[in-house]
């Protein structure tokens, strides 16, 4: 099945992402039957912080929820609110804790905060004594992050003070993996060992460490959670090596005009490419306003009729030039359309030409592109479960 796009609005548009719901479905049960492939019963959670890592949280969550998934991470407190109206059911936990104050929000939309500290722990133990309510609760542990989590001094005192724990349920332990994507750097192990020590310190709750690279470190990396984010919508957890996941998103801008220059002509604001020949220009509808990076300049391509077509000169705002002069013609007019992502060229590979990661490009995709979702592998199978972890 695929959601009729807005064709009057596609028209218009000058460009158009499409999203494959039904390849991010494929990537989750892939991940949650690589954890399961132990035999253990491990679930598989989805990260959909940053609006699905640009994606589009709203019809994500729905999508893998009606494949199965039944634990969601965001990283905002107004994250899980939204996401709240469009999951009535499934737990949804916060990674960036709780704020000052904000308790009443948790409670009120029924979120659960990942606590970073004590006086967190604290502040969430005094609320549900107020409410005189059972409240659910994360506790997340520095394993060597050191970015947010329990510390080592914090860590020892709830070991030795499980009372402090009282009034609230302890829905989960978990921790979080410095460099997973790179399987032989000695912290993957350090901190598989720190963590171990704390859940035997802390026996009863489940457990998660794994994201989406550390699902690949294998078996001893996932515990009862799985808590991928970058491999459900595309991004390859094995850098250097060839991606395992589905692609999901296309992105596919207008030509809005096209020119001949002579040679020795410059293009662009600055003049900062000069044509080495007489030269044909197409300009195309995105820029960095769209997340198109402006340090793309000389140093990417998109595609056009089955060929790689440099782009030329500074990125504007609004606006990117390539250089079309070994298309035919008929191929590259006004209203044509090229592609920016795609099979030809992943959110990898555009991450690698502007010297960043895809979390960036795919989080920078612009709101200004006319969305199309489509669902492309609803038909392949699927196998549900829907055991308890
Ligand atoms: C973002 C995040 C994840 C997901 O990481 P990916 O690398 O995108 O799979 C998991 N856990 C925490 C704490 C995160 O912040």
């Amino acid at each position: 099945m695929s959601i009729p796009a807005d064709e009057e609005a596609a028209r218009r548009a000058g460009a158009i992402l499409s999203i494959d719901l039904g390849a991010i479905a494929a990537n989750w049960r892939g991940l949650r039957d690589a954890g399961r492939a132990t035999g253990r019963p491990i679930d598989c959670a989805a990260v959909l912080k940053a609006d699905a890592y640009g994606t589009g949280a709203a019809l994500v969550g729905p999508r893998l929820a009606a494949e199965g998934c039944r634990h969601f991470f965001v990283a905002q407190i107004d994250e899980g609110i939204a996401l709240r109206r469009v999951l009535p059911e499934p737990p949804i936990y916060v990674l960036n804790g709780l704020l000052p104050g904000t308790e009443g929000d948790f409670v009120a939309h029924r979120l659960i905060p990942v606590l970073n500290h004590l006086g967190q722990l604290n502040a969430w133990r005094a609320a549900a004594q107020r409410l005189n309510q059972a409240l659910d609760a994360v506790v997340h542990l520095d394993t060597g992050l050191h970015r947010l989590g329990f510390g080592a001094e914090d860590a020892q005192v709830l070991i030795n003070e499980r009372g402090r724990l009282r009034g609230l349920r302890l829905a989960l332990i978990m921790s979080h993996l410095v460099a997973a994507e790179e399987t032989s750097n000695p912290i993957n192990g350090e901190q598989l060992s720190r963590f171990r020590t704390f859940v035997r310190a802390m026996p009863g709750a489940p457990t998660s460490l794994a994201n989406s690279s550390g699902i690949f470190l294998g078996p001893d990396y996932h515990f009862d959670l799985l808590r991928p984010g970058a491999a459900l919508y595309g991004i390859n957890p094995l850098p250097g090596q060839p991606n395992p996941m589905l692609s999901v998103v296309t992105l596919r801008a207008h030509i809005l005009q096209t020119r001949r220059i002579d040679a020795f002509q410059t293009v662009g604001y600055g003049g900062a490419w000069r044509s080495a020949r007489p030269s044909r220009i197409a300009t195309i509808a995105l820029g960095y306003a769209d997340g198109y990076f402006r340090n793309l300049i000389n140093r990417t391509q998109v595609h056009l009729a089955g060929r790689k077509v440099p782009v030329i000169g500074r990125i504007s705002m609004d606006l990117v030039t390539i250089d079309v002069t070994d298309v035919p013609e008929a191929e590259c007019q006004a209203g044509s359309m090229v592609e920016v992502l795609g099979p030809h060229l992943t959110p990898d590979d555009l991450a690698d030409h502007a010297r960043t990661n895809a979390y960036e490009v795919m989080t920078a995709l612009g709101r200004r592109y006319h969305r199309a979702y489509v669902d492309g592998y609803a038909d392949a199978p699927t196998e549900e479960t829907g055991e308890a972890p």
